[in-house]
């Protein structure tokens, strides 16, 4: 497997597309409420994007079009975003957003509640959410990748909720998939984290069972059983300390 360790430049432009996801994220959260469709999200998001100078990273990606994935309810990810898709009070709604600043990918999700939720989608999110920082909080240099899933998985099962078992992190850059690929759980995995690795986490937890499948626009991934889904996603810088949240404000 070859990972490619980035250097002090690459971090730079990173930490810059990171903060462009960020901002992203920002404005998700401010203007996120019923009414809206997912359309509404997606031209949000192309607009603060272009206006930082950076690319849309999905947008074109295997065909994909769009600048953000808007997953509702019991689609998991790589939901498109349509006019058709109105947001209702009770739902949750999982935003996945790429940015690509002078050659470099920040990519980074958020699942947001639409007004009012269930207690068990308000757990659903706490949750998946706890995972991922569960997760981040092992990345460390001379770290196994297998004690990252092993976070995840942990906090996921202590609340028994369904992991997401096909899709998982990666190594992003250059390139918004790259080697290695990060399981939501354990696999007996061997890869060692070192400093200079960047990584996006990004767990999908359900409030059902594990299994999912794509719907016939062959992009929408959707829960078995219906149930709502969460998705919560930072690119991660691996240092000789503290791991390094890059999709993050500057
Ligand atoms: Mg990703």
């Amino acid at each position: 497997m070859s990972v490619h360790k980035k250097s002090r430049e690459e971090i730079k432009l990173m930490r810059e597309a990171g903060n462009i996801v960020a901002l992203v994220h920002q404005e998700m959260k401010r203007i996120i409420e019923p009414g809206l469709s997912t359309k509404d999200l997606d031209e949000a998001a192309f607009r603060i994007i272009k206006e930082h100078k950076a690319v849309p990273t999905f947008l074109g990606y295997n065909g994909f079009p769009a600048s953000i994935c808007a997953s509702l309810n019991g689609e998991v990810v790589h939901g498109i975003p349509s006019e058709k898709t109105i947001l209702k009070e009770g739902d949750i709604i999982s935003i996945d957003v790429g940015a690509t600043y002078r050659g470099l990918v920040g990519d980074g999700a958020w699942t947001y509640p639409v007004g009012e939720i269930s207690d068990e989608c308000k757990m659903l999110l706490e949750t998946t959410e706890k995972s991922l920082f569960a997760g981040i909080e092992k990345m460390r240099d001379g770290a196994l990748l297998e004690d990252v899933s092993g976070a995840i998985e942990d906090v996921a099962k202590s609340k028994n909720l369904g992991i997401v078992r096909q899709y998982g992190g990666h190594g992003v850059g250059r390139n918004m998939h790259e080697e290695p690929f990060v399981f939501n759980y354990r696999v007996g995995n061997s890869f060692v984290l070192k400093d200079g690795y960047t990584i996006a986490i990004e767990p999908m937890l359900n409030l059902g069972g594990d299994d999912v499948h794509t719907l016939e626009d062959d992009w929408t991934v959707v829960t078995n059983d219906g149930k709502p889904s969460a998705h919560f996603e930072h690119t991660v810088h691996v240092t000789d300390g503290e791991p390094e949240i890059l999709t993050k404000l500057l």
